[in-house]
């Protein structure tokens, strides 16, 4: 990796000693900005004009920051019930957010975590007995080129291999892997790349499958990366008559980003496992969520002590995380035309700003709209064209965090059209001042 060394080092500020920052290369990084409130899109600043967050903090606050109806469902279940082992009890609001998830994914068990990785390790756990349960040895995992979900071993491992994992290489589990045959805006060829991820996907399952696992219709860390909701339909039809399980990692992509409640419906897929986190509670508290049909669950009703699923975290189902989630879910319920009619006001935006020549593969899916810069240098996240424009946008009151190359806006459903526009503008106006 010798683009770490070429990376020239940015004038330091004041590093906070004892806090070890996530993802980033410190001794090449500003020190983080402190943010100590926050209100809908905006992020307030010390001493400087607020910030649009136009990445939703992470891909996490779905209906802006400080949501009122989210924030005094917290607080009413903090006075009431704030944590309880979840083994021997359990309480309303997850009893409130069972009955409502499995109605809304028609996947009817809910297994809690506290996070997406750990969604997804639950998943491909589960995924990974039902055959044990079945008595059926199998051991093959399938997952797709640029896949990322998460950052623990089993979700590493199913993810792209990558300089971020590549210190835990030798750890992985193997995972077969097929193309992800990613689209655009006028892409010529996608049918072509489609047909051949499914010609790989389908030879690869003739060796018994435990699970397929993907980020339905788009590759979130991986770059944005969307496909047509046709392939995913065509992939899912491969997987059931391969006779393997379907893991939907809707992570990042449910609760209204891809402009359905969750890109599985978006797509017409029926999977057998999902992963929920981010946007679950709105974005307000981590919580993980695993999604299990119930011919699944009934594999492990049997009385022999192997068959059963010895996975538990301290704070399963906590009572604040489920009251912020049910709160959260009627915010989608009574405004569904916020997330449904997202796409429109992105479309309008990136039309225009696709005339500029240093943009190419345009593409949207629901709230997320993504291109990548035109550059010379090796693409990948250690480009520095984004970077670049990162710097530019946070000085004109826009945060952005582009990957490498590519360039995404993932706002909170509450951003103003005023606020949409500035993103816009800016991005357009860096790209003519910086490159
Ligand atoms: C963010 C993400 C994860 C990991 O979630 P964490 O809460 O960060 O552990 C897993 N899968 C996908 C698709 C994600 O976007």
């Amino acid at each position: 990796m010798n683009s770490f060394n070429s990376l020239e080092a940015l004038p330091s500020g004041e590093w906070n000693s004892n806090i070890w920052p996530p993802f980033t290369q410190v001794p090449l990084s500003e020190p983080p900005e402190r943010i100590s409130k926050a209100s809908g899109a905006l992020l307030f600043r010390d001493n400087k004009p607020p910030l649009i967050d136009a990445i939703s903090s992470w891909w996490v606050t779905l209906h802006g920051h400080a949501n009122p109806d989210i924030a005094s469902a917290i607080s009413s279940q903090a006075n009431q019930l704030e944590q309880i082992i979840f083994a021997d009890f359990i309480h309303p609001p997850a009893e409130e957010l069972a009955k409502r998830l499995s109605h809304a994914t028609r996947l009817q068990r809910l297994f809690f975590s506290d996070n997406g990785s750990t969604a997804v390790e639950v998943a491909i756990k589960i995924a990974c007995q039902y055959w044990y349960n079945k008595g059926d040895s199998r051991s093959q995992i399938i997952g797709f080129e640029g896949a990322y979900h998460g950052d623990t071993f089993g979700a590493m491992a199913v993810g792209e291999r990558n300089l971020f994992n590549q210190p835990f290489e030798k750890m992985l589990f193997p995972v077969k892997r097929a193309p992800w045959p990613a689209t655009w805006w006028d892409d010529e060829s996608v049918e072509q790349r489609e047909e051949e991820a499914l010609l790989t996907l389908e030879k690869l399952l003739k060796t018994p499958t435990l699970a397929v696992i993907l980020e339905p219709l788009v590759q979130g860390a991986g770059g944005m990366r969307m496909v047509r909701p046709d392939f995913l339909k065509k992939a899912a039809e491969l997987v059931k008559q391969g006779n393997s399980l379907l893991i939907a990692d809707e992570v990042m992509t449910g609760f209204g980003r891809c402009g359905d409640l969750f890109a599985s419906q978006r797509a017409d897929i029926a999977p057998d496992l999902m992963a929920l986190s981010k946007g679950l509670t709105g974005g307000c508290l981590p919580m993980g969520i695993t999604m299990a049909s119930e011919s699944i669950f009934q594999t492990f009703m049997d009385k022999k002590p192997e068959a059963t699923f010895w996975h538990g975290h301290s704070f399963t189902a906590n009572p604040l995380g489920c009251a912020a989630a049910n709160a959260s879910l009627n915010l989608l319920e009574n405004n569904p035309k916020n997330y449904k009619e997202f796409e429109a006001r992105h479309i309008k935006h990136l039309k225009e700003l696709t005339k500029h020549s240093r943009v190419e593969k345009p593409r949207v899916m629901g709230t997320i709209a993504a291109f990548d810069i035109k550059t010379n240098e090796s693409k990948g996240y250690l480009n520095h064209a984004g970077k670049q424009l990162k710097q530019y946008a946070v000085q004109k009151g826009v945060f952005i965090r582009p990957l490498g190359n590519v360039v995404y806006l993932l706002p909170p459903l509450c951003i103003t059209n005023e606020q949409l526009e500035k993103c816009y503008k800016t991005i357009e106006n860096g790209l003519n001042d910086l490159f």
